[in-house]
């Protein structure tokens, strides 16, 4: 069964979601809910996607990667969910395209740090920390964004938004920075 995943207009992406405790993790409720927003990603398909997606202002994402793309230092991230995340970020920007299953058929550039550490909790309430890099980090930005009530067309270079569709009839292919001068969002990104 799939959740329906909601799109922008709706309060709860714009609200702070709130913190589980250990027990409420590990609760029969909770661990239905990872099942059921792990076969929803999977189905969209993601590769991640925040409780308020779903409606729900909690602070947990699942998190799933399978693809591999040099180019956006993009490798497979075994499935995992993160609660409560704390996020670090590293010094560096990277600008790629980005898009969200809760603003479905655009996409647009946003600058995100190249590397960033998280503290969590797992799936069992248990504490982990993560060091990402490329696109993981890119993903963990955009979903804990979420758990905030922020999304990407907060942070993108607005003079990049664009359809899907024509994302992939008028830039792909064309290096991003190329693609920045040419729409005029080569100026600094602020980060
Ligand atoms: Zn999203």
């Amino acid at each position: 069964m799939n959740l329906k995943i909601v799109q922008a207009g709706e309060p709860v992406l714009r609200e702070a979601a709130r913190p589980l405790t250990a027990a409420e993790i590990t609760s029969a409720e909770i661990q239905q809910l990872i099942e059921l927003m792990r076969e929803t990603m999977r189905d969209a398909p993601g590769v991640g996607l925040a409780a308020p997606q779903i409606g729900l202002p909690l602070q947990l994402a699942v998190i799933e990667d399978v693809a591999e793309v040099e180019a956006t230092e993009r490798a497979p991230v075994p499935f995992h969910v993160i609660v409560n995340p704390r996020l670090t970020l590293g010094g560096e920007t990277v600008d790629f395209f980005e898009g969200c299953l809760s603003v479905e058929g655009f996409q647009a550039v946003v600058p995100r740090a190249r590397t960033v550490q998280v503290a969590a909790l797992d799936h069992r309430g248990e504490p982990i920390g993560i060091e990402a890099r490329g696109w993981y980090a890119r993903i963990l930005q955009h979903e804990i964004d979420h758990l905030g009530g922020t999304l990407y067309i907060d942070r993108m270079r607005s003079r990049t938004f664009s359809t899907a569709r024509n994302a992939a009839r008028h830039a792909a292919g064309i290096p991003v920075p190329e693609l920045l001068a040419k729409l005029g969002e080569g100026g600094p990104t602020g980060t």
